[in-house]
């Protein structure tokens, strides 16, 4: 828990989400700035920076985070969906603890 993080306070629960799913290790709640029809953030509950700062250790945590992309993404009725994973600031990183993003449904995603 890093006591700064707006993403260690949601998973305490002193910020409010629109939860989808939660386990002992892992939290996905709705983006609050949906760039497509659906678009959630699978975040762990242990507060690790970015993907920059993983290490083995992490290696299982991350490797669940990435099986319940599909997972999550079918029961929100997407045939299909983009991940995303921004790190450092550099690269679009905003909220400075790790997370997948998930979203799709509408237009076909464009060509990156
Ligand atoms: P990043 O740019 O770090 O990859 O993405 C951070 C994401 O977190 C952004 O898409 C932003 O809309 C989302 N976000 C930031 N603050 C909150 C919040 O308080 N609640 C929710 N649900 N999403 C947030
Ligand atoms: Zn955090």
């Amino acid at each position: 828990m890093s006591s700064d993080c707006i993403f260690c306070k949601i998973v305490a629960g002193s910020i409010p989400s629109q939860k989808l799913y939660e386990d002992d290790d892992v939290i996905v709640f709705n983006d609050i700035k949906p760039i497509s029809k659906v678009h959630f953030l699978i975040v762990p509950k242990l507060h690790v920076e970015s993907l920059a700062s993983c290490e083995v250790q992490h290696q299982a945590l991350l490797g669940k985070m990435l099986l319940l992309a599909p997972k999550l993404a079918k029961e929100q009725g997407l045939a299909g969906f983009r991940t995303m994973i921004n790190t450092g600031r550099e690269g679009g990183q905003e909220v400075f603890h790790i997370h997948v993003h998930v979203f799709g449904g509408g237009e076909k995603l464009p060509r990156i």
